[in-house]
């Protein structure tokens, strides 16, 4: 009985010299991998959140990618001390710079250091990519207005202009505006009233989009890399017109 018994605890012994290892490794890679997605996850965070206060400040400044660098890497390291390291933003495009309008994109590089007992993991380098749209206010190249200004109760006193020729501002009915194809929006009631245009192709054109219509004697909506539409017109409050150096029109006294 004795020696039997000796054999089986020897047994166990040998069957735990083997598998207790294998085991041990097991629970570290997955105490490794839970440590290393939540490094992971804090990061992506801190990530859009950043992006998210940089796109709405597009509307404010021109885009600082360095400073935007910094103030993340500062937040990553202070969130996550030496699990993370090599924090790097590439590939930063803001607005025209990648053909994409108003949209934001950049990739984040870093490698987690997540600390074990063992040694035999090496940093593990991460890469996450970004692109959103930065917040304009609208597309139109207006001014940013002021509080002063927004808290003003002010009667709005349009102006009509050739943003791309010209520096007289007119009233809407002057002889130059009346034939002038006029930016707008296209919008379902756009495409009911006039025909797309077959040069242009403008049917295809999304709701929303920018457009152009001959407001007196046309049936017709265009893009603006129409051949049709080489100068077009907008409107505009007075006060901005003046601002941007427009005068009144001789002919029409400006509106
Ligand atoms: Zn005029
Ligand atoms: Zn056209």
């Amino acid at each position: 009985m004795l020696t039997h018994k000796s054999t089986k605890r020897g047994f166990l012994t040998v069957e735990a010299a083997i598998f207790l290892p294998i085991f041990i490794v097991g629970v570290l890679t997955f105490a490794y991998l839970i440590k290393f997605m939540a490094v992971q996850e804090r990061v992506f965070h801190a990530f859009v959140d950043e992006a998210r206060a940089l796109s709405s400040e597009a509307v404010f400044t021109k885009l600082k990618p360095l400073n935007f660098e910094s103030n993340l890497k500062s937040r990553l390291y202070l969130e996550n001390d030496t699990h993370i390291s090599n924090v790097d933003i590439d590939h930063f495009y803001y607005l025209f710079s990648n053909g994409t309008y108003g949209m934001i994109s950049m990739d984040l590089n870093y490698d987690v250091n997540v600390k074990l007992p063992i040694s035999f993991y090496s940093p593990l380098p991460v890469s996450e990519s970004l692109m959103f749209r930065g917040f304009v206010g609208k597309t139109m190249d207006g001014e940013n207005m002021g509080f002063d200004e927004m808290e003003k109760e002010k009667e709005s006193h349009l102006v009509w202009i050739f943003p791309t020729a010209g520096k007289r501002h007119h009233e809407k009915n002057c002889i130059y505006i009346a034939n002038e194809p006029m930016e707008t929006s296209m919008t379902s009631s756009i495409r009911r009233s006039y025909d797309a245009c077959k040069i242009c192709e403008s049917k295809r054109i999304a709701n929303g989009s920018t457009v152009y219509v001959f407001i007196k004697s046309g049936k017709v909506y265009h893009r603006g890399s129409c051949p049709t539409v080489d100068k077009y017109v907008t409107s505009i409050e007075i006060e901005d017109a003046r601002r941007k150096g427009y005068s009144p029109c001789l002919k029409c006294g400006g509106g």
